[in-house]
């Protein structure tokens, strides 16, 4: 686990700078979640601290390591999207094991890693089905279960939740906020939904127009006098 330091942090699109001068903490186990408007930078951001995209300008450093310059695969992160992006040719024992098998760990760890991750998000019994066989919430646990096997110092969520329906979304807040206690996990959520923030979050970072407009605790961000 370690925490992350984004330092006047930009992104610029040609003439189009979707993120500005943004400057921010995270300490190491919060749960940290980026709100705001549409088009206001969030994802962005996230792929940003992924390594997915560079950086235009500024620094972000992972615990004490500056990554500004490293690509996505040597960072310590995991990344959850809301379109799961599994492999649906693989079962789901084989789509939990890729990341380890890139890294060519042996058969035993392999099976002890990916059946520890898949009873944590409770798939334990799932482990031979393909990801058509799965619901919704039972695919994203997949996708979870795959980002746990990595030991990320950080977890990046981009709106895992929105392609659920109400019931299963609560049902998933619960879990990824036991989730995060579990692993004393330190966790980079995007949504744009303002009770997803507010259940989960340790601490609430608003986004406008590609800037931080406030930083506070759920209820200093949704509970103004
Ligand atoms: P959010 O996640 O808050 O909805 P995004 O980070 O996806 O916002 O996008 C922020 C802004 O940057 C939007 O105006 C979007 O169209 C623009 N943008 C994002 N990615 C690109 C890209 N690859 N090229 C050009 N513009 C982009
Ligand atoms: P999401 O915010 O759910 O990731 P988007 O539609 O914003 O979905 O982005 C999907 C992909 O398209 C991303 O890789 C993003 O960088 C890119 N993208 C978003 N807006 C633009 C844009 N205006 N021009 C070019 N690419 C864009």
């Amino acid at each position: 686990m370690a925490g992350l330091d984004l330092a006047h942090v930009s992104k610029a699109y040609g003439a189009f700078e979707a993120v500005k001068d943004v400057s921010l903490t995270i300490e190491e186990g919060e749960f940290a979640v980026f709100v705001g408007p549409s088009g206001c930078g969030k994802s962005t951001l996230l792929r940003l601290i992924a390594g997915l995209d560079p950086v235009s300008d500024g620094k972000i450093a992972i615990g004490a390591d500056d990554v500004t310059r490293r690509p996505a695969g040597t960072r310590s992160v995991a990344m959850v999207f809301q379109s799961y992006a599994l492999y649906p040719h693989m079962s789901v024992f084989d789509n939990i094991a890729f990341p380890l098998q890139m890294e060519r760990r042996s058969k035993d760890d392999i099976r002890q890693q990916v059946e520890k991750a898949a009873n944590i998000v409770q798939l334990g019994t799932r482990l031979g089905d393909k990801p058509a066989k799965l619901s919704g919430g039972q695919r994203q646990r997949v996708a979870i279960a795959r980002a746990i096997v990595r030991k990320p110092a950080i977890f990046l969520m981009d709106e895992p939740l929105s392609n659920l329906d109400a019931a299963l979304r609560m049902e998933m807040r619960t879990e990824l906020t036991r989730l995060h206690k579990q692993l004393g996990a330190t966790m980079v959520y995007v949504t744009h939904d303002q009770l997803e923030a507010m259940t989960m979050a340790d601490r609430i970072v608003v986004l406008n127009g590609g800037r931080v407009e406030q930083v506070g605790r759920p209820m200093d961000i949704y509970h103004k006098p």
